[in-house]
């Protein structure tokens, strides 16, 4: 046995492809070199990180850098999320049992309650937690202590945090869509892994189809690899990965089913838009917070949609993706000659 099979079968799937270290976090260059100075810096100085807040949307690598963060400074990593941070209570009972220069990541801060928000200001800025206890004329404040510790947020949406927590943070990082050789590069190292085989044109037509996404890649990736091993363990090259992934319903932009539902609903019900979000998702019985977390963002870089002021826009590509006839009077408001922004 391999170690990388025996590593695959004592932890989930998703826990053996997870980069530990800097190095084999592919992409996000930029990022990625700032961050490995930000890491040298602190560990010189022998002090906590700066803050730190990782936005962009779901699967691109927010919670595997938080990991990678605590790994390289050799610290323990405490994950938790906004929604789960109920009570001040709960924020409390976590900050006061963290370590000397330990790693809290609080994934979708933007759903963190205001009420645990506010206790977070003054652990981030001073390590110091102001609790209320009781209730009343005799409530009282008690003022706690904290090791230094290093917060890393990580949201969909940074538009929805709020500007004190926002200006708390010293590093605020946007991770972007990575482009199909990167994607290729993350699934043959996954692959690898695995212990699956893939020639690179395999790695590159199933790259293509991510959209943009390592989660989703490597998703792709081990569907794939089921269909190479139900046939009894072939290699993986593009040609079992487009018949796979055609039969998976992934289409060569990497669109599934819904992101085709949302593109067919703004042309065939609302002849292109613009139409409001909300309208759109009633449409596809999905809810408004998926459609502007996961689908809108990739259709908007592929350019099938446009976010305008008064709704959603189909584009003339998405027309041509779904293969339908571009009305005429959508046409002419493409070309500028009718206005409506
Ligand atoms: P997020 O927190 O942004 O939703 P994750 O950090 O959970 O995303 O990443 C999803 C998966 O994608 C991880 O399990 C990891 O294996 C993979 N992944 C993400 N970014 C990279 C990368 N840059 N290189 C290699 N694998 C990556």
């Amino acid at each position: 046995m391999t170690q990388a099979q025996a590593l695959s079968q004592t932890l989930p799937v998703e826990e053996t492809i997870r980069p530990k270290r800097l190095d084999d976090f592919i992409g996000q260059d930029d990022l990625r070199a700032n961050l490995r100075v930000f890491l040298q810096a602190a560990r010189d100085r022998g002090q906590a990180l700066d803050h730190t807040l990782f936005y962009g949307p779901p699967g691109l690598g927010k919670t595997t850098l938080a990991q990678i963060m605590a790994n390289e400074l050799g610290v323990n990593l405490v994950t938790t999320s906004g929604p789960v941070l109920e009570r001040s209570g709960d924020l409390a009972a976590i900050v006061t049992n963290l370590g000397r220069q330990d790693l809290l990541f609080i994934d979708e801060i933007h759903r963190m309650p205001a009420s645990v928000e506010e206790i977070l200001y003054p652990a981030m800025e001073d390590f110091k937690l102001d609790l209320i206890i009781g209730q009343g004329p005799g409530a009282r404040t008690v003022k706690i202590d904290l090791e230094p510790f290093t917060l890393v947020g990580a949201t969909t949406r940074l538009g929805l945090l709020t500007s004190p927590l926002r200006d708390r943070f010293g590093v605020i990082s946007r991770l972007n869509f990575y482009n199909e050789a990167e994607l290729a590069t993350i699934i043959r190292r996954a692959a690898a892994l695995l212990s699956a085989t893939i020639t690179d044109d395999g790695a590159l037509e199933i790259g293509r189809r991510a959209r943009g996404t390592p989660r989703i890649a490597n998703r792709l990736l081990r569907r794939v690899w089921d269909f190479a091993s139900v046939q009894g363990g072939i290699q993986i090259d593009a040609r079992l990965a487009q018949e796979a992934l055609g039969r998976m319903d992934v289409d060569a932009h990497g669109l599934d089913q819904m992101d085709r539902r949302i593109l067919s609903a703004l042309i065939k019900q609302f002849q292109g838009g613009p139409v409001g979000v909300k309208t759109l998702a009633v449409a596809c019985s999905e809810e408004v917070r998926t459609i502007e977390d996961i689908y809108e963002p990739y259709l908007i870089q592929c350019g099938f949609i446009k976010r305008t002021a008064r709704g959603r826009v189909a584009t003339a590509q998405a027309f041509a993706h779904l293969k339908e006839r571009v009305p005429q009077a959508f046409a002419a408001r493409e070309q500028g000659t009718l206005d409506f922004e």
